[in-house]
């Protein structure tokens, strides 16, 4: 795959920061344990320290330096450009995401997060997280290597915020209640498909837009990925950890089958994964 993209401005950069947001609790229990150690009581110190759930976590904004958050700033602005127009065509105003990279765990508005629950996204701060090391698990777990199968992660992560902001995933939380568990989980499975295939519908305006070109193979690529992410998450909109969901994302053959739809369509319209006959 051949990129011609720039950056989106929207990268919110907590790689490093303990984790990215948890520094108020597990400093404090550091601080307990040496005051423990020493026989001193510390805790007076933890007042003074944010809190885990107390403070707003802010990253570092801006331009990232490594090549490989530069790539996904790259797939985001692609993503912004080609949803800010298809927004447009339905007279409504595209809300940018903001991404946030971060390392080994986060907080977000859906609750504490670990790397281990893979990317997702939170409808409660129109937030996509990706700890950049899921790319590896990608590599050498799922076989699905390269930047497109990369390109392809954010692109969904990305439908699952189009859907947010469309009231699509609102009307679903709803509706919760009053399903049962195994209807509810056949909903959840018809999101997941939508959000491949707002994937796949990207794939196919940017490659319009000239935003990338693609080569050999790059397709079969975000399709193993397709196939590989079986579990990122539905965010609960609750506070709280984030909760690995029960139901599963699909079938490997539904979930190709609504990407490629979305990459030879290019038309929202055609994505009603929820009133479609053949799931
Ligand atoms: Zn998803």
């Amino acid at each position: 795959m051949q990129w011609f993209g720039k950056g989106s401005g929207n990268i919110e950069d907590r790689r490093g920061m303990s984790g990215g947001g948890l520094i108020g609790g597990g400093v404090g229990i550091i601080i307990v344990i040496l005051g423990l150690f020493f026989g001193q009581d510390l805790t007076g110190l933890v007042s003074q320290l944010p809190l885990g759930d107390a403070a707003p976590v802010e990253g570092k904004k801006g331009d990232p330096q490594d090549k490989e958050a530069q790539f996904v700033d790259g797939v985001l602005e692609s993503t912004n450009q080609v949803w800010v127009k298809q927004f447009d065509q339905l007279g409504k105003t595209y809300e940018q995401p903001v991404l946030v990279l971060f390392s080994n765990s986060v907080q977000s508005a859906c609750g504490n997060a670990s790397s281990a629950v893979g990317p997702f996204y939170c409808p409660g701060d129109h937030k996509v997280y990706i700890d950049l090391s899921f790319y590896e698990e990608l590599k050498n777990r799922f076989g699905a290597a390269g930047d497109f199968a990369q390109a392809y992660v954010i692109a969904h992560e990305v439908g699952h915020h189009v859907q947010n902001l469309l009231g699509i995933s609102d009307k679903l939380q709803q509706a919760r209640g009053q399903l049962s568990e195994k209807e509810y989980n056949k909903l959840s499975v018809k999101l997941e498909l939508q959000a491949d295939y707002f994937a796949g519908l990207w794939a196919h305006d940017a490659q319009l837009l000239k935003d990338f070109k693609l080569e050999e193979g790059d397709l079969e690529e975000a399709l193993t990925a397709a196939n590989a992410i079986g579990d990122d998450k539905l965010q609960k909109q609750a506070q709280g950890e984030v909760v690995p969901d029960a139901f599963t994302h699909g079938t490997s053959a539904q979930r190709v089958y609504w990407f490629k739809k979305g990459f030879e369509s290019g038309k929202i319209s055609d994505g009603d994964t929820f009133n479609a006959r053949d799931l």
